[in-house]
C-alpha cells in the first residue's frame, strides 16, 4: 500500500543539511538512491536535486519506521519525518556527511521498477541506454549540474542583455526557409495542400525585418533546426543566443557580446578579461593552421617550404611545408612517432618529417637529403631548441587558392598540443576572427557561395569588384572563437535593397528565384532599413566548454543521437495512414531494394529518367564492393543498410 503526500510539507533539500541544523525536525522527500540492511539498523541515502542526506531506521528506537524501511529500493520516493543528529564520524565525501536523520516516519508515495542502470555518479551504461532512460540519466548528479548552469548561463544571459536595452522578441518556427547552407526540415500544411513550413534553421531575416521595425536591440534564447549530417558537437534541433542591433559599429557588437560572456563565466567563478584579441583570419590560419584557433598554447606554425624545396623531387609532395618545433617531444619513443605518423596522416598530411632537435646536434632521417647544414636551417627557422621535436607536414591534397598544408598542420599542432598537455586548462582564450572572404568556390555546386549567409555586408571599397572579382571581396562578418571552438558568427548587414539584390545575383539566384524567395524581405528593405548588425552563439556549445563537458549531448536535457533520433521518445516515428491523407501525403517506398556483399541491403528510390545508358552503382562502405544499381535513373537517394541493421546513405557514383 502507498502512502499519500496528503498535508506533508517538506522543510527543506536533502542535500542541504548541514552541522547547524543539528537538533532540528525534518521532512525530506526524494528517491532512495541505496539501502544499507545492517539488522538493528537500516541506512538510506535519500537523494533530491539539492544532493544526498544518510536517513537512519533504529529497530529499537522506532520499530514501526524500521519494518516499512525493509520495504525500500532502489528509486522509491519517500517522505521522511525525522531529527537532524551530528554523526559520530563524519563523511567527508559528501556535503551533508557531518549530520544524518533518525527516522520517526517514512512515507511510501511510490513505488519504482529496478532501473536498467544504478542511479549512482559514476554509470557504466552505454550511451544509448542512458539516452533511452533519459529521467532516470538526469537524476545523476553530473546532469542534473550540467542543467542548472545551463540555466544560470542563459538567466544571466538574459539580464544582462535586458541592462543593455534589448527586448527579448519571439520569432515564428513555423516559417520559411532562410538560407544559412543547411538542408531544411519542413511541416506540411494541412490548410494549404502541397505547401510547407519549414522550421528556422536561425531567424536571420526575421530579426533583420525587426530592425527595419525600429526595434533598435532584439534579442532570443532559440532553437534552430538544421538537417545536416551530425557529428559530436551537432544536433539537429540547438539552441541560440541570437542578437541585432541597429546604428552599430562593428566594436559596440562585440561590445555587447563580451559583457554577455564575461557574465556568463561568472557563472563558474571565472574572471575573463575584456576587450577580446582580434585576429585576422589569414593571420589565425597562417600562424595556428585554424580561424578557430585555441591560444591556450603557443606553438605556431612556420613555413618551411623553401627548405624542403630541394627535397620535394626525392619526397613527391606538392604545395606547401609547415612546421612545429614540439617542445620536450625529442624524446619521444618509436611508438610515439608512429602514432603522430598515424594522426598526421588522417588529418590529410602527405607525409610528416621529423627531426629530434637535442644538445648533441640534430638526428633525422632527412639528414639524407638536407645535409647537416640544411637541417640546422630548418632548426633556425622554427626557431627549434634542445628537446624540441620538429614536425613538418604537407598536404595530400591540393585546393587552387588555399594553402591546405596550413589546415594539416593546424591540426598536428593541436594533437601535439594535448599530447604534451601543452594546454593550459584554466585559460579562457577568447579571439574574434575577422577579415573573412565573403565567397568561396564551390567544386560541388560550380559557383561563388557565401562565406556565411547571403546578408552578410560587403566592405564598402570591394563593392565595385562584386560582379568582376566576388574572390577579392571581404566581408563584414566575424567569428567569435573560445579554446579552440566558434562560439558563433554575425555580421554588419547589407541594409540597401539594391546591394542586396547584386548580392543575391553574384550568388547565381535570378532576379525571379530572388522574388520569390526573399521577395518580401527585398520589399521590406525599400521602406528605410537603418544600417544592422548582429550576431548568433551557439548555446550548447558555451554551456559545454563551461561546464568542462566534451559533447553537447551532456548539457542539453533532451538530446537527440548522432542517428538525429530521440531514443527516449522514439522519434521520428511512423505516423496513423489518416493523419498523412489529411496532408495529402503519399510517402514513397524504394523502388529496389537489392542484397549487398555484407550481408546486408541497398534501398534505392528513383524516379525514372535515363542516365544515358550508364551504370550507377553504389560502393557498401564495409566491403567496398559495388552493388550496381538499376540503370534509368534520375534523382534517387540510396540508403545501405549493413548486416547489423545500422543504416547510412552511401556514397555512389554514375
Ligand atoms: N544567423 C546566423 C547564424 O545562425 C548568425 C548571424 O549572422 O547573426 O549563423
Amino acid at each position: 500500500m502507498l502512502d499519500t503526500l496528503g498535508n506533508l510539507k517538506r522543510t527543506g533539500y536533502c542535500g542541504a543539511l548541514r552541522a547547524a541544523d543539528a537538533d532540528k525536525e525534518v521532512v525530506l522527500m526524494g528517491w532512495v538512491q541505496r539501502r544499507r540492511d545492517l539488522g538493528q539498523l537500516i541506512f538510506i541515502d535519500l537523494r533530491d536535486r539539492a544532493g544526498i542526506a544518510q536517513i537512519v531506521f533504529n529497530k529499537e528506537l522506532d520499530p514501526e519506521a524500521h519494518k516499512k524501511a525493509e520495504e525500500l529500493r532502489s528509486e522509491y520516493v519517500v517522505a521522511v519525518e525525522g531529527k537532524v543528529v551530528r554523526r559520530q564520524k563524519a563523511n567527508p565525501e559528501i556535503a551533508t556527511g557531518e549530520v544524518e536523520v533518525i527516522a520517526a516516519r517514512v512515507h511510501i508515495l511510490n513505488n519504482a521498477k529496478t532501473p536498467p542502470f544504478q542511479v549512482e555518479d559514476e554509470v557504466n551504461a552505454a550511451e544509448e541506454t542512458r539516452l533511452r532512460y533519459r529521467y532516470l540519466d538526469l537524476r545523476r548528479r553530473k546532469p542534473h549540474a550540467n542543467i542548472e548552469l545551463r540555466h544560470k548561463i542563459l538567466f544571466e544571459m538574459r539580464k544582462t542583455l535586458d541592462e543593455l536595452g534589448f527586448f527579448e522578441i519571439e520569432t515564428p518556427m513555423l516559417t520559411r526557409s532562410t538560407p544559412e547552407g543547411a538542408r531544411d526540415y519542413l511541416v506540411p500544411s494541412r490548410v494549404h495542400h502541397g505547401q510547407f513550413y519549414a522550421l528556422p534553421q536561425s531567424p536571420q531575416i526575421f530579426k533583420q525585418i525587426l530592425m527595419i521595425s525600429g526595434m533598435d536591440r532584439y534579442f532570443q534564447i532559440v532553437k534552430c533546426f538544421r538537417d545536416e549530417d551530425l557529428r559530436a558537437d551537432r544536433q539537429p534541433e540547438f539552441t541560440q543566443l541570437d542578437l541585432e542591433m541597429s546604428f552599430p559599429r562593428q566594436q559596440d557588437i562585440f561590445e555587447v557580446i563580451e559583457r554577455v560572456m564575461v557574465r556568463a563565466l561568472e557563472v563558474v567563478g571565472v574572471k575573463a578579461e575584456r576587450p577580446f584579441r582580434h585576429l585576422d583570419y589569414k593571420e589565425a590560419l597562417r600562424r595556428f593552421g585554424s580561424d578557430k584557433p585555441d591560444l591556450r598554447f603557443g606553438m605556431e606554425l612556420h613555413d618551411v617550404t623553401e627548405h624542403f624545396e630541394a627535397a620535394r623531387a626525392t619526397f613527391g609532395f606538392a604545395g606547401n611545408v609547415q612546421a612545429v618545433a614540439a617542445p620536450g617531444a625529442a624524446a619521444w619513443s618509436r611508438r610515439q612517432l608512429d602514432e603522430l605518423a598515424e594522426f598526421a596522416k588522417s588529418a590529410g598530411a602527405r607525409g610528416v618529417y621529423t627531426a629530434k632537435v637535442t644538445a648533441e646536434g640534430i638526428s633525422s632521417g632527412l639528414e639524407k637529403t638536407f645535409g647537416a647544414e640544411g637541417l640546422n636551417k630548418l632548426a633556425a627557422a622554427v626557431g627549434a631548441k634542445a628537446g624540441d621535436l620538429i614536425v613538418a607536414a604537407a598536404a595530400k591534397e591540393q585546393i587552387e587558392h588555399s594553402d591546405t598544408s596550413l589546415g594539416v598542420a593546424g591540426q598536428i599542432r593541436l594533437f601535439l598540443g594535448d599530447k604534451l598537455g601543452l594546454i593550459d586548462r584554466t585559460k579562457w582564450e577568447f579571439a574574434w576572427i575577422t577579415g573573412f572572404a565573403l565567397f568561396e568556390w564551390s567544386a560541388h555546386e560550380k559557383r561563388w557561395v557565401s562565406a556565411q549567409h547571403p546578408f552578410t555586408g560587403i566592405v564598402e571599397e570591394d563593392l565595385d569588384k562584386l560582379e568582376t572579382a566576388p574572390w577579392e571581396c571581404r566581408s563584414k562578418g566575424y567569428d567569435l572563437v573560445l579554446n579552440g571552438v566558434e562560439l558563433g558568427s554575425g555580421s554588419i548587414r547589407i541594409h540597401r535593397q539594391d546591394i542586396q539584390a547584386r548580392m543575391f545575383k553574384a550568388l547565381g539566384l535570378d532576379e525571379e528565384t530572388a522574388r520569390k524567395r526573399f521577395g518580401f524581405f527585398l520589399d521590406a528593405l525599400t521602406y528605410g532599413t537603418p544600417p544592422h548588425g548582429g550576431i548568433a552563439l551557439g548555446l550548447d556549445r558555451v554551456t559545454m566548454l563551461l561546464a568542462g563537458e566534451k559533447s553537447i549531448r551532456e548539457v542539453i536535457a533532451f538530446p537527440k543521437t548522432t542517428a538525429a533520433q530521440d531514443l527516449m521518445a522514439d522519434s521520428p516515428s511512423g505516423v496513423d495512414p489518416g493523419q498523412l491523407w489529411e496532408l495529402s501525403i503519399n510517402v514513397i517506398q524504394p523502388s529496389y531494394s537489392l542484397n549487398c556483399r555484407c550481408g546486408g541491403t541497398v534501398r534505392v528510390w528513383a524516379e525514372s529518367i535515363s542516365t544515358h545508358g550508364r551504370e550507377p552503382y553504389i560502393l557498401c562502405p564495409k566491403t567496398k564492393f559495388a552493388v550496381y544499381l538499376p540503370p534509368g535513373l534520375g534523382w534517387y537517394k540510396a540508403e545501405h543498410t549493413d548486416n547489423e541493421g545500422k543504416t547510412e546513405t552511401a556514397s555512389f557514383v554514375v
